[in-house]
C-alpha cells in the first residue's frame, strides 16, 4: 500500500522542530529513523497531515559522559550507541541489548528517541531505561522537563509525552562500582521481537545484593519492573533465584501475543529470570 497525502517539513534544530509541533499540533508527527512510522504510514495505520523530519538535527546526535551521567541524544541511531566507547564504559547493558533489536539495516536507521516515543511493549530499550533508572529529557516550545523512565511508559504505544513535546535526550547514571548489568531475551529466531526479555541491574556488597532493578519487556502492556525487592539483602544463590522467579511470575500482569498465551509468557519469563540471574558474578550455585 501507499501512504496517504502528507506535507513534509524538515527541522534542522530542536527550536524549529518544537515550533513546528506547536504550529501543527496533533496533525503532525515527527519522523526520526522512520523504521516504525513509515511502515505504519504505508499500511495507513498512521495518517499524519504533516511529517516533521528531525533526522538531521545535529544537536540530538551527541553522546557525552560528564560527572557520571551518560547523556545520549534522542537522534542517535542504535548503531551510534553500539559503537560508543562512553556507552560501553557507562552503560554496558545497552551494548548487550542493541544487537537483539531487529536487523542491521534497521539498527542503522532506528533512533533511541523513536524507540522510546513509539513505546512498543516488545521493544528492548524502554526496559533498559527502566533498569538503568534513566531520565528522559523532553522539550516543547514552552520549555524543557525531565521525567523518570518509570513514569514515562504508560501502556501499549502510550507515553507521558504531551502534545507539542519531543524527546531530545536520555540521561543515564553511569554504572557504579559493585554494579553489574545483564540483558537477555528469548525469541523464536534471531531478529524477531522477543517472547520475553529482561534487563537487570544488581548492586552487590560482599556477596549480598544491596540494590536491584529488574525490568521486563514483551510480557505486559509496557516495560515493567518486577521482583526487585525479593533480592535485597540476600546472596545470589539457587534459593534466592527461585524465590525471585516466583515473585516475578506473580507481580507481572502478563499479556499474551499472537503465538504465546498468558501461561506460556509467565513460564518463559520465570525461566528467563533464572537464566539472567545466573549470569551475574558471585553466583553461589
Ligand atoms: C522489521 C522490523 C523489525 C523490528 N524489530 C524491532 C525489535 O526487535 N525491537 C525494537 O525495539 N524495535 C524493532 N523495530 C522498530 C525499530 O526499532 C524502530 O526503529 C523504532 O521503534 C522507532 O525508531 P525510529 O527512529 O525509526 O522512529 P520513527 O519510526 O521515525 O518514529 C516512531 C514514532 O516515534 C515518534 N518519534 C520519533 N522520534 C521522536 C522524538 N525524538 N520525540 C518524540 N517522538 C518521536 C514518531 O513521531 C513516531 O510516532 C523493528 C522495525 C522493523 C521494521
Amino acid at each position: 500500500m501507499k501512504p496517504g497525502l502528507f506535507q513534509y517539513v524538515r527541522a534542522d534544530d530542536v527550536e524549529k522542530a518544537v515550533s513546528l509541533l506547536q504550529e501543527f499540533g496533533d496533525e503532525a508527527q515527527l519522523l526520526a529513523g522512520g523504521q516504525s512510522l513509515v511502515p505504519a504510514m504505508a499500511l495507513r495505520m498512521a495518517l499524519p497531515d504533516v511529517l516533521i523530519d528531525i533526522s538531521s538535527i545535529a544537536e540530538m546526535r551527541s553522546i557525552t559522559l560528564t560527572d557520571d551521567v551518560l547523556r545520549i541524544g534522542a537522534g542517535c541511531r542504535y548503531v551510534d550507541v553500539l559503537r560508543s566507547e562512553d556507552v560501553a564504559r557507562a552503560a554496558p547493558m545497552l551494548v548487550q541489548a542493541i544487537p537483539f533489536i531487529a536487523h542491521e539495516a534497521i539498527r542503522n536507521r532506528g533512533t533511541i528517541g523513536g524507540s522510546l516515543a513509539h513505546a512498543d511493549p516488545a521493544s528492548e530499550l524502554p526496559a533498559c531505561m527502566l533498569a538503568l533508572d534513566a531520565a528522559i529529557v523532553l522539550q516543547s516550545a514552552s520549555g524543557a522537563r525531565t521525567i523518570a523512565a518509570e513514569d514515562f511508559f504508560l501502556g501499549t504505544y502510550s507515553t507521558a509525552l504531551d502534545e507539542g513535546e519531543m524527546i531530545i535526550a536520555v540521561e543515564i547514571p553511569a554504572i557504579a562500582v559493585n554494579q553489574h548489568h545483564r540483558f537477555l531475551e528469548i525469541s523464536r529466531r534471531s531478529g524477531d521481537y522477543a517472547i520475553s526479555g529482561g534487563a537487570f541491574v544488581l548492586e552487590m556488597d560482599a556477596g549480598i545484593i544491596t540494590a536491584a532493578r529488574l525490568a521486563f519487556f514483551a510480557v505486559g502492556d509496557c516495560a515493567v519492573l518486577a521482583g526487585s525487592e525479593a533480592l535485597l539483602g540476600k546472596p545470589l544463590n539457587a534459593e534466592t533465584i527461585d524465590q525471585v522467579a516466583q515473585r516475578v511470575g506473580e507481580e507481572i500482569t502478563f499479556y499474551g501475543d499472537l503465538y504465546n498465551g498468558i501461561g506460556a509468557k509467565r513460564q518463559i519469563t520465570k525461566t528467563l529470570t533464572r537464566r539472567l540471574l545466573a549470569q551475574f558474578p558471585g553466583m553461589e550455585l
